[in-house]
């Protein structure tokens, strides 16, 4: 073969223009590697989820008449890194030029970086999968500054025209949220649409990953539930656009324990595909938006909802990410304890934390809120080190790509970054987990309590988190009346709070 071309596991772009044309003088590579297993301890059913869509992959482009070779760690496990396997390659192949889509992340860049080979051209070229080019980057983003995601996403409406009327915003509004932050009631259960799962046999990778001692953490079962191929992403797009879109926005903050085998409630569950690129993010708003305008049931709140979450949330932390190379870093608050052990069994008294959590050990997956608002405030007020923070977000989840992961996690719900993406910390104390789910109810804690026995830990680690902080806090126009709140208290109500939230983190393992 005159040229090698890899493919990366988060690189399955049907569309990609690599695949317009056949050449017989060209070898894709799509390879299993040790390297891309242990880098952290990911959650067994996202291991399956990329190794089977990657295979599934390379028998599809076999198929269409490429030449791929498809690679599992029993073939690459003497090759300790992607450079070494490839180098390799290209001798034993007497390949001329090594080529390769550039990866969403530093480590894997950097990597690709350092390859070279005596007498071998080595190209890169766009993974042609986001809306927004890297080269744009400088003129949305500003390192180390707050960058705006309303302001961002109003320009990628216009730029890629979404929900765009004659240069105004759809429904005469850009941004429907507050009729977005309802909560289930009793009536609403039974309506949750039942997920659309698939049955992926992935017994084959299992046997693998233990004859590798590949570690992993979460629960995991020999048919996988996640989309592992382009077929399957549209299926669930599909499935989507019908069941869960016409309630997408109306419930998209609310968390129920009452739902059991109905546990994404109405999210789209396409973070998977989308982070593989096994869909690209323009079909899946072309799709939606195509389903709002042939269906009745389905208002602008809800399609605008959705479309927010992909040209918005999505392509913003992934700016966020390229312009801040220190991100990784950043550590705000000084935050530096260990995470609890129950953050990998789910065993603990609080509702809220063991429904997140058993359910991203038996799925990996939670929604936004259940990562932002149950997790995420958890560590953020017990001062959890975001190092740890990472690492765990990192791991557990099915769509968990640094890219995506660190914005959100490091930024988003630890504030570690002092505000670059958010304008004031996501801390909250149990009023807000009680407004927006029925964890509180069935709950040991009470959820109105600030201290004693069985008092919310969040109440008074909320205040101590003010408390500490209000020095890096206290003149944020956003947290003033907080501030007015806890100044008004008397000393020894105060010290009754600071007094319980001690004693909760120091028995923090016990919760
Ligand atoms: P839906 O609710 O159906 O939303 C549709 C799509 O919008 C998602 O598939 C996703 O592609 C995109 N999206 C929504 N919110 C965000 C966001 N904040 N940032 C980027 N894209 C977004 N998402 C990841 O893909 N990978 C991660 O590693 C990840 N880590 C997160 C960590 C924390 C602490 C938080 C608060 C959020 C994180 N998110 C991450 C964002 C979000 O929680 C998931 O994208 C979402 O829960 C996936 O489920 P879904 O496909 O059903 O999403």
């Amino acid at each position: 073969y005159k040229t090698i071309r890899l493919i990366l596991g988060d690189q399955l772009n049907a569309s990609h223009s690599w695949f317009k044309n056949i050449d017989e003088d060209c070898l894709y590579i799509v390879a299993e590697m040790q390297q891309e297993t242990g880098y952290v301890k990911h959650h067994i059913q996202k291991v399956c989820a990329f190794f089977h869509a990657m295979e599934s992959f390379a028998k599809a482009l076999n198929k269409a008449g490429h030449n791929c070779l498809h690679l599992t760690l029993d073939d690459t496990e003497k090759f300790s890194t992607f450079n070494d396997l490839i180098a390799y390659l290209v001798k034993k192949y007497s390949a001329a030029c090594f080529q390769y889509q550039l990866p969403d992340e530093y480590r894997l860049r950097n990597h690709f970086a350092e390859f070279h080979a005596p007498a071998v051209e080595v190209s890169s070229c766009s993974t042609e999968h986001f809306f927004l080019p890297e080269e744009d980057f400088p003129k949305y983003f500003t390192a180390n500054k707050h960058n705006r995601m309303e302001s961002f996403y109003r320009k990628m409406r216009k730029r890629f025209d979404v929900l765009m009327d004659d240069g105004q915003p759809e429904g005469g509004q850009w941004n429907f949220d507050q009729k977005n932050r309802n909560k289930f009631k009793a009536e609403d259960l039974k309506d949750i649409p039942e997920p659309l799962l698939f049955s992926n046999d992935v017994n084959g990778i299992l046997k693998r990953l233990k004859k590798h001692k590949v570690q992993t953490i979460g629960r995991s079962e020999s048919n996988l539930l996640w989309p592992t191929s382009r077929k399957q992403a549209k299926e669930l797009l599909e499935y989507f656009c019908q069941h869960c879109l016409p309630r997408f926005g109306y419930f998209q903050d609310a968390m129920t324990c009452q739902s059991q085998h109905k546990w994404s409630l109405y999210h789209s569950r396409l973070s998977f595909a989308l982070n593989a690129k096994l869909i690209s993010p323009r079909q899946v708003i072309d799709k939606t938006v195509e389903a709002y305008r042939a269906n009745d049931d389905i208002d602008i709140a809800q399609v605008e909802g959705f479309v927010r979450q992909i040209l918005g949330w999505r392509e913003f932390v992934r700016g966020i990410y390229w312009t801040h190379p220190e991100y990784h870093q950043k550590n705000y608050f000084n935050a530096d304890r260990k995470l609890p052990d129950y953050f990998w069994t789910g065993n603990t008294k609080m509702r809220c934390l063991s429904e997140a959590i058993n359910q991203s050990l038996d799925y990996a997956f939670a929604h936004h809120i259940q990562r932002l608002m149950v997790t995420g405030n958890f560590c953020l007020l017990t001062e959890v080190d975001p190092d740890e923070v990472d690492d765990w977000y990192l791991g557990i989840y099915v769509d968990a790509i640094e890219w995506v992961e660190l914005p959100n996690t490091r930024g988003m719900s630890q504030f570690a970054d002092g505000g670059i993406i958010a304008t004031k910390p996501y801390a909250a104390s149990a009023n807000y987990v009680h407004k927006m789910s029925d964890y509180c109810s069935n709950c040991d804690y009470s959820h109105t309590d600030k201290v004693g026995e069985t008092a919310c830990p969040l109440n008074s680690l909320y205040w101590r988190f003010i408390d500490r902080n209000a020095d890096k806090l206290s003149q944020n126009p956003r947290m003033g009346m907080i501030y007015n709140v806890w100044n008004k208290k008397d000393e020894d109500e105060k010290e009754a709070i600071l007094n319980k939230a001690a004693s909760v983190l120091r028995r923090i393992e016990e919760l």
